[in-house]
């Protein structure tokens, strides 16, 4: 079906007819010395300049990293606003609809309902797997966009490539992958597919691995043309000056990104045998990401008692197929013995 999807059919007609703003710095290209286009103060602060609307500089060695275009790639103020930003292109509100994985992430639904625009929910089976037959079920002429996140949070699985391909092979809509995690998987991803698949939007960010969540750096690799939509809607200046210096200082140093993968992988190995051997854990479902999905008797007490000794997790017993489940995120080694230490105690309390 991939050859015959029209991008611009699937844009909302205000979007498709859309005379992008264009500030100062998008008119010109070029080299100049003396800068009296955009109203800035002349003194040096040193951030007395707009930042580069298009983030180029930064966009070619992401690109580089990724094996990817530039033209593919659009930068948001985190994974966020290219959410965001893709319900406003493609969904008109109040008529079409979305569909997403059941349990995910959250944003996915907080977008879809700021937007007014109804999301299907389609269950994953009880080992988190995707049926994709379900998926496909659920589309119907109003859906614009599926949602996938592999690896998944709260779950922790990476979904099946091949599940994923026959949805994005089996729809006229856009298939948008999460990949926010994909540097914690075993699996590669499928950002490769990108140049190929005309409906793939995968989301990617720095937030993770890259350890810069505080920067608000989010990665939309698709088609260049829904790229350009993207682009035309997006906040003129929306990377500021100091993210995108910090982003390029960092990406330079890959070795790093490298190492915090390797002993978070180890920390995850560590602690996945030490919840296990807890006797209050029922089960630790086995994780591609940087965090454990665990089960046990009494979530909401261990939650507190946590808590009561300063020690923060996620409580996702209210989740759909996460019944009795905590999600914790693999910290230190210091603090993840912190962590064993506490749930140590609080196993001894309930055998006295
Ligand atoms: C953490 C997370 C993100 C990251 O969002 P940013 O806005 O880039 O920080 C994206 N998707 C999922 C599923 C996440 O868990």
């Amino acid at each position: 079906m991939d050859s015959s999807i029209e991008i611009k059919q699937l844009v909302r007609n205000n979007i498709r007819e859309l005379v992008p703003y264009s500030s100062a710095r998008d008119e010109y290209s070029g080299s100049a010395s003396v800068f009296l286009d955009a109203n800035e103060n002349p003194y040096n602060t040193p951030l007395n300049r707009y930042p580069d609307p298009k983030q180029l500089e930064l966009k070619k060695v992401i690109a580089q990293i990724k094996g990817q275009q530039v033209a593919n790639l659009f930068l948001g103020n985190g994974s966020d606003e290219g959410i965001d930003l893709l319900f406003r292109v493609l969904c008109e509100p109040g008529r079409d609809n979305v569909i997403a994985i059941d349990p995910t992430y959250g944003m996915y639904s907080v977008c879809a309902k700021i937007n007014n625009v109804d999301q299907k929910h389609v269950l994953l089976d009880k080992d988190f797997g995707l049926d994709p037959n379900r998926v496909l079920e659920a589309v119907d002429n109003r859906t614009k966009m599926i949602f996938l996140c592999s690896p998944n949070n709260p779950t922790s699985n990476s979904l099946e490539p091949e599940a994923m391909v026959r949805i994005i092979d089996g729809v006229n809509c856009m298939v948008v992958v999460d990949e926010a995690y994909i540097d914690f998987s075993r699996e590669q991803g499928i950002l490769s597919l990108v140049p190929e698949k005309k409906n793939l939007v995968v989301l990617q960010t720095l937030s993770k691995a890259w350890g810069l969540a505080g920067i608000r750096l989010g990665m939309v690799f698709a088609h260049q043309e829904l790229i350009g939509y993207l682009s035309g809607v997006k906040y003129p200046y929306n990377i500021n000056s100091l993210s995108l210096a910090e982003a390029m200082k960092s990406l330079r140093d890959t070795g790093a990104r490298e190492n915090w993968v390797h002993r978070i992988l180890e920390e995850r190995k560590k602690l996945i045998e030490q919840l296990k051997s807890l006797a209050f854990v029922k089960k630790v479902y086995p994780s591609d990401a940087n965090f454990l999905l665990v089960q046990m008797e009494n979530p909401g007490q261990v939650y507190s008692y946590l808590m009561e000794k300063g020690i923060i997790v996620r409580d996702r017993s209210s989740v759909p197929l996460c019944d009795g489940c905590l999600r914790i995120t693999v910290g230190t080694e210091t603090e993840n013995r912190q962590l064993c230490n506490v749930l140590a105690a609080y196993d001894q309390t309930l055998e006295n």
